[in-house]
């Protein structure tokens, strides 16, 4: 290697998902490690998200006794994701090492210290599929106590949950007006932030609570950090990436690499031209991610010769933009909404057009697939007087009267009749009468005879499991009636450099770019076009990361 101002074992672009967890792997192994995050933050939307990580046949379901197998997960990524061409991030090959990887990397980070566990029921989102799961195969960190970090504390990325409880805990507040669970666990969550408060702990959440411990863990085994640093460009000498080029004090300073560069740098969800150019017809202003997820390193490794695939695809999560929040870092976003009794999305002819309980991957995708024959973007959420007691509203609580501003601005409408209501939102009452009154047959037989809404466990699961027959399935007949614009932001993009099993980025012609790693949103998903359960970006950036300095490491053996 030539001409460095320093050298490394081991370099990583940004500090997201797979980063931590592919230093840790290399720290393991007595190798020196630097990761580079050009925000002042560390822990990149991982450490904003909800930190949740598909990870099938993980050491927690067979805690619980939750039965599930690497074939019978293979079984079902095949079922979702397989059998198509133009999906190379998701070859058989990677979703097998997916499969497989995933396990040990969870194993590997419990052997780190870093203390996960599962939520105990999360359907798989297409859990009716061959090798799907019910119970769900997810993975999260426990709650953290940030203030362990000491001076790092104001170094993590915050998340966008503030309430002391896990996330499963969490999910079950909105059922506060009808389950007695609901009431011990808010009450529990009350007693223990009061307790935490006067033993000078502040425990963290979801995404939060994992960074936090990836960092944490990283710290003590000494992996090298430095924030407020872009790498600008990758260096390859005799067709090999050795480095990187960063600048410091205004001038480029070149950092060697002996076993290679993982690029762990997230999408291009900010970046309305590159938006443009893979995605028309979606917005960056309707992003979730991270301010750093803005694309140059994908086209970095373009310019060595990477080859791209599936950007056009994102994961979609349905937004609705309550006045004064369009430009919040985290908008409300409205999961579940449209899938609770008593509400439907309709397109602007004021017509149904999807199964309203789908993975919000699909939900997004079905609005602009729409869209692309009969306006849809924005759609109309239908809601009843029924809805608004019972059911959260773009993050405001059950029943609570909504901010006068909401309908000052049009935000919310409201009508005494669904007529009037068509009339407030531009669509032929008729049209909009006949939508609702064939959803509400749909609802009195309890089938979704259009979209088998309510069939699947995971549909039901999104719903109101108080409901009375269908936890998904409830008439619109209660008036007001009311109606919101939903469009379809985004967690994150899911197209990127094209990977092998190895997590080493291919060329066009299928040759390794010898030196060079990614994962995460940098890559095209090993999921291909679908979002199979919850934690199906997160998880895959750490399986990646994990399995890119598993490689490396061999390398040296
Ligand atoms: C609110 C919310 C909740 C979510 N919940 C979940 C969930 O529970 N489970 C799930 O799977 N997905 C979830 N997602 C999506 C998921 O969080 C992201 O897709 C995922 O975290 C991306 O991880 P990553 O490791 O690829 O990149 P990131 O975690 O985004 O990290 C990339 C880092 O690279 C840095 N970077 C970029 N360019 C450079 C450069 N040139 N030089 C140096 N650094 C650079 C960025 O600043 C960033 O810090 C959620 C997203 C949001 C917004």
């Amino acid at each position: 290697m030539s001409d460095f101002d320093e050298t490394f074992d081991f370099v990583v672009v940004g500090s997201g998902g797979g980063s931590m967890c592919s230093a840790l792997a290399m720290r393991a192994k007595g190798k020196s490690v630097l990761v580079i995050e050009k925000t002042p933050l560390i822990g990149g939307t991982t450490a904003r998200s909800g930190g949740v990580m598909w990870i099938p046949n993980n050491r927690f379901m067979k805690r619980d006794g939750v039965e599930d197998s690497t074939e019978k997960s293979i079984t079902y990524l095949e079922s979702v994701s397989g059998g198509r061409n133009d999906t190379p991030g998701s070859t058989a090959d990677r979703r097998r090492t997916y499969v497989e990887q995933g396990t040990k990397m969870v194993d590997f980070l419990v052997e780190q210290g870093i203390k996960l566990t599962r939520v105990a029921y999360w359907p798989d989102y297409y859990d009716e599929q061959p090798g799907g799961s019910e119970p769900g195969r997810t993975v999260v960190a426990e709650l953290f106590n940030v203030n362990e970090l000491g001076p790092w504390k104001e170094k993590l990325r915050p998340n966008f949950m503030t309430i002391m409880a896990p996330l499963d805990e969490m999910m079950k507040l909105p059922h506060i007006k009808k389950s007695w669970e609901s009431k011990r666990l808010a009450a529990k969550m009350v007693l223990r932030t009061a307790f935490a408060k006067l033993t000078g702990k502040h425990y963290i959440t979801a995404g939060g609570a994992l960074q936090g411990r990836m960092l944490q863990a990283s710290i003590k085994a000494g992996v090298e950090f430095r924030t407020d640093t872009a790498v600008k460009e990758l260096i390859e000498e005799n067709n090999m990436v050795t480095g990187v080029v960063i600048i410091e004090n205004g001038k480029p300073r070149r950092i060697g690499s002996h076993l290679g560069v993982l690029v762990n740098a997230g999408g291009f969800s900010h970046n309305q031209a590159m938006r443009d150019q893979y995605q028309p017809g979606t917005q960056a202003k309707w992003t979730n991610t991270a301010e750093g997820d803005t694309g140059e390193i994908i086209v970095e490794m373009m310019r060595h010769g990477a080859a791209i695939a599936q950007m056009d695809e994102m994961v979609g999560n349905q937004m609705s933009l309550p006045p004064g929040t369009e430009n919040d870092p985290v908008k409300p976003v409205v999961q579940g909404n449209t899938a609770a009794p008593h509400a439907i999305l309709v397109d602007q002819s004021g017509v149904r057009y999807m199964n309203e309980a789908g993975s919000y991957m699909a939900y997004c995708k079905g609005m602009l697939a729409r869209n692309r024959d009969v306006p849809a973007v924005p759609s109309w959420a239908i809601m009843d007087s029924q809805f608004m007691k019972q059911y959260m509203l773009a993050g405001s609580m059950p029943g609570s009267k909504k901010p006068a501003n909401w309908f000052e601005s049009g935000f919310l409408k409201k009508a005494d009749t669904i007529e009037e209501l068509a009339g407030m939102i531009k669509v032929d009452p008729a049209t909009l009468r006949a939508t609702v009154d064939r959803f509400n047959g749909f609802a009195a037989k309890n089938h979704d005879d259009d979209f088998n809404r309510g069939d699947r466990a995971y549909d039901r699961w999104l719903g109101d499991p108080f409901h009375d027959k269908n936890p998904s399935l409830g008439a619109i007949e209660q008036g007001p009636f009311y109606a919101m614009e939903v469009v379809p932001g985004d967690v994150g993009t899911y197209g990127g450099v094209v990977t092998d099993a190895h997590a080493r980025v291919l060329r066009e012609d299928g040759s390794v770019i010898e030196g060079l790693y990614a994962t995460g949103i940098s890559t095209a998903s090993v999921m291909g076009r679908v979002y199979p359960g919850a934690g199906a970006s997160v998880g895959p950036s750490f399986v990646w990361g994990y399995v890119a300095a598993e490689h490396a490491l061999a390398a040296t053996a």
